[in-house]
């Protein structure tokens, strides 16, 4: 049965038989019309008209070489120079040694010994020859993307997967050219003209590929993927692949970029490989201009570590991974300092990275729509542990949080923050809320709006980080805040320099214009703490009495100073 099927499968093809002596022409015909459908040709004229008659359904040409006419060397010649030929495999009947590397150098794929073999070698021949060629058909479809002639993307990593095995030392590079907002152009300008871009790039590219030995191809749409020993000056690389790309194709609102992973590390996967350069290439992604990035490992490492805390977050919070830290505030306006307030400052204890400060994860959360959830925890973890003292170790003092910009969009806010305090029996002036100067310049009409009806509610509001923004005197005047804590940039430097001196007595008289109390943190040594106390600022905070603490260690400080 499966005999059958396999002689069925070959039955249909034609096979031309091109030999001057009838004899030969029916011992072969015979043996052949087993399996084919054999078209007989007297010589090699004669044999390519018989071609031109039916060019796309001759499957193998059988050809003998000396013939009247046209002998078959002339033939086989013919057949390579004519690309609809080209295709179809010939085996050549001699037994000439010499003849057959003649034979082989115009294109023959094999011979064919005269006399005629077994009749069985010989259909075996011409099944191999068929297949085989069907085969390289086959490839070539799949092997070349038609659009540009680069290979296609499974042919391309095939084939760079071979390279790295017969070269293992050499120092490769990794290479991704996108067209600048493709999608866009097309509908600008139609498909063809997209199309022509591509073929551009992919000229571009093969002429790279002439210079440098590597290999290419255009994957999904706009992306290219070079693959070549590693280039010495990208800069120059980059620049004349724009420039010639800009003379091509003179339209300055079509842009390259280019992403570059260099010196590629064999030990990852090749499509890794690819994936860093397109990493490198995706930073280019809102630029106009045509441009090139260097894939930067430092880099990616920061954005995989933010990536994973983005991703850890809400099950960082369900574990309790975040803890309130709290720095002691004193007020200095009396003969001794006393322990007047704190602010809760969130600290990460990872269970792999250890100890993460809000200076890394604050910004990158807000970034990505997080904070609000955080800030939600923090100020409940601070309620949570106000009435604790208050009920436990009957001391306590109220507690600022901070409040971030995202917060104030949230309509919500003032209701989430009083029944935080309704849950925990706390009252307004319990917490206090910072919310730094930036957040005011940002959006001054709902941040008043907001700001006063907390107002009316008891809470004390701080104006955080002042003088770090832009706030002007004007806008200041018709704030509603408690207080301003002075940014610690300017309490770094009073101590050395003038100018920053005088500023902070200015910002002094602004809060005494404003009638608020001012605050200065990041206060670190006896030096600073008695220019701020002569120049009338009240309340202190900063690592001269204390950093931020543990809240075990903060009730301590509580017990001993209360
Ligand atoms: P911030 O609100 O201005 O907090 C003051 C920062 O100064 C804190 O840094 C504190 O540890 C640090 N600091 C205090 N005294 C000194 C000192 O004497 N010297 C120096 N060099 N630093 C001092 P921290 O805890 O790293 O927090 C950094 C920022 O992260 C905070 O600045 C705040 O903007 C933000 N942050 C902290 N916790 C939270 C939170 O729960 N929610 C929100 N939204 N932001 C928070
Ligand atoms: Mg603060
Ligand atoms: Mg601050």
């Amino acid at each position: 049965m499966k005999e059958i099927q396999r002689r069925e499968k070959y039955i249909h093809r034609k096979v031309l038989l091109v030999d001057d002596e009838p004899v030969n022409r029916q011992i072969l015909g015979l043996i052949i019309q087993q399996h084919y459908n054999v078209i007989c040709a007297e010589n090699g004229l004669d044999g390519l008209r018989k071609l031109s008659e039916a060019p796309n359904t001759i499957s193998l040409i059988l050809l003998d070489l000396i013939m009247p006419e046209m002998d078959g060397y002339e033939m086989l010649k013919k057949i390579q120079e004519t690309k609809e030929y080209r295709r179809i495999p010939v085996i050549v009947l001699t037994s000439d040694k010499d003849a057959e590397v003649k034979c082989l150098n115009l294109g023959a794929s094999d011979f064919m010994p005269k006399p005629y073999e077994d009749p069985k070698v010989i259909l075996a021949r011409c099944k191999k020859a068929i297949q085989l060629a069907e085969d390289r058909i086959l490839i070539n479809e799949n092997e070349r993307d038609s659009l540009t002639g680069l290979y296609t993307r499974l042919f391309f990593l095939q084939y760079a997967k071979q390279h790295d095995c017969y070269c293992h030392d050499m120092s490769m590079d990794a290479i991704v050219i996108n067209i600048n907002r493709f999608r866009l152009v097309n509908s600008l300008y139609g498909r063809a003209y997209g199309d022509r871009l591509l073929q551009t790039i992919g000229s571009l590219i093969a002429e790279i590929l002439n210079d440098t030995d590597g290999i290419a191809c255009r994957c999904e749409a706009d992306t290219f993927y070079i693959y070549c020993p590693h280039i010495q000056d990208h800069d120059k690389f980059a620049r004349s692949f724009i420039s010639k790309f800009e003379k091509a194709v003179e339209n300055s609102r079509i842009t390259l970029r280019l992403g570059i992973y260099e010196y590629v590390d064999r030990t990852l996967s090749l499509e890794h490989r690819l994936d860093m350069a397109k990493n490198a290439c995706s930073k280019l992604r809102n630029t106009y201009k045509s441009d090139y990035n260097i894939y930067d490992s430092l880099l990616h490492e920061k954005e995989l570590y933010n990536e994973k805390l983005i991703h850890e977050m809400d099950r960082a919070i369900a574990e309790k991974q975040f803890k309130v830290f709290f720095q002691p505030k004193y007020d200095i306006t009396g003969d001794k300092p006393r322990l007047a307030s704190a602010e809760a400052l969130i600290r990460w204890i990872h269970p792999e990275f250890g100890i993460i400060s809000p200076g890394i994860f604050i910004s990158l959360f807000e970034e990505n729509g997080l904070l609000q959830k955080l800030d939600r925890y923090v100020w409940n973890e601070t309620a949570a542990q106000i009435k604790d003292w208050k009920e436990r170790v009957k001391r306590y003092v109220p507690v600022s949080v901070n409040v971030s910009r995202t917060d104030i969009y949230d309509l919500d806010l003032i209701d989430k923050i009083k029944s935080i305090l309704n849950e925990h029996d706390l009252s307004a002036s319990d917490m206090y809320l910072e919310i730094t100067e930036s957040a005011y310049t940002d959006n001054t009409r709902q941040i008043v709006e907001t700001v006063n009806e907390l107002r009316s509610l008891g809470f004390k509001i701080e104006m955080d980080d002042f003088g770090s923004g832009y706030s002007s005197l004007s806008m200041l005047a018709n704030l509603p805040i408690d207080a301003l804590k002075l940014d610690m940039q300017f309490i770094r430097n009073i101590t050395r320099s003038q100018k920053d001196h005088n500023l902070l007595l200015v910002m002094l008289q602004i809060a005494g214009f404003l009638n608020v109390k001012t605050v200065a943190e990041g206060v670190e040594t006896r030096e600073q703490y008695e220019i701020l106390k002569e120049a009338g600022c009240e309340i202190i905070q900063g690592y001269y009495f204390s950093k931020p603490l543990p809240a075990e260690d903060f009730e301590k400080l509580l017990i001993k100073e209360m």
